[in-house]
Formats: structure tokens, C-alpha cells, sequence
């Protein structure tokens, strides 16, 4: 079975804000580093599960049909693998940037980025607007 790398992590209690608290409190950072360390023990054993499969598996065919079937089935093993290598670099310089207390705001315009779309997408860098239009502009230049 190949597993799709998780984009998403969606194992968390979303942050109650109290009451007059401050967006990107001292709590509310603590709050994405813990969900950002867990999403990132997740992938990581994400990562060795798969590797593992693939080392039990190389061993097993013989018949050279079933060597192309494996060989596809391990490329898409990889490609999975490269993007959640990818997903936990940003996972590590978005933790990186809460120790610093660069987090929550749009790289771009400055804005908050909200609580929510940070719980939705915690290595989000852009608010909704700007993300949107990075978005089309990518359409537009095919870049
Ligand atoms: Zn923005």
C-alpha cells in the first residue's frame, strides 16, 4: 500500500482563545509547537514505515513482472517520501520561526494570518489574500 504523505494534520484540539488574549500569546505559540512537533513525529514515522516496507519487500520477487510492478510502486514509495522530507524541513523552519516569534503573521502584507487557517495549514506563511493571489499569478506565469 503506498500512503499519501499528510498534508494536513488533523489530530489536535483547535485553541480556545480566552477571553482579551493577545493574538500569538505566549499559549498560543506553545499551542502550534506542540501541534507542529506532533505532525512532524507522525511523518517521520510515516517515513520509516515506508522505508522499511520497501526494504521487506525488495527481497521478495523474482518473476520480472512483478520487479516492473515493484519498481513502479517503489518510485511512488519515493516520490511520497521526498514530499514529506520536504513537509518536515517546513515543519522545522516553522517551528524555528516560533522560537524566534516570527509566526502567524502574512510574509507579505503583514497581517495576522488567523488562528484557524494556521490550524488548518500550520506552516502557512501567507494570509488568505495573498496566498490567493500568488495562487493566480502562478496560473497566469506557469511558474
Ligand atoms: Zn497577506
Amino acid at each position: 500500500m503506498v500512503n499519501t504523505a499528510n498534508e494536513r494534520f488533523t489530530n489536535f484540539t483547535p485553541y480556545n482563545m480566552k477571553k482579551g488574549e493577545e493574538y500569538m500569546s505566549a499559549d498560543m505559540l506553545e499551542h502550534f509547537k506542540e501541534l507542529l512537533m506532533q505532525w512532524k513525529q507522525e511523518l517521520m514515522e510515516e517515513v520509516d514505515r515506508t522505508m522499511h516496507h520497501m526494504q521487506e519487500d525488495a527481497a521478495n520477487y523474482a518473476d520480472p513482472s512483478d520487479r516492473a510492478t515493484q519498481e513502479e510502486e517503489f518510485s511512488l514509495e519515493l516520490r511520497t517520501r521526498d514530499r514529506e522530507r520536504k513537509l518536515i524541513k517546513k515543519i522545522d523552519q516553522t517551528i524555528d520561526r516560533i522560537d524566534k516569534d516570527d509566526y502567524g503573521y502574512c510574509d507579505q502584507c503583514g497581517v495576522e494570518i488567523g488562528i484557524r487557517r494556521l490550524e488548518a495549514r500550520p506552516t502557512a506563511t501567507l494570509c488568505i489574500d495573498c496566498k490567493t493571489l500568488a495562487e493566480i499569478r502562478e496560473r497566469q506565469t506557469g511558474i
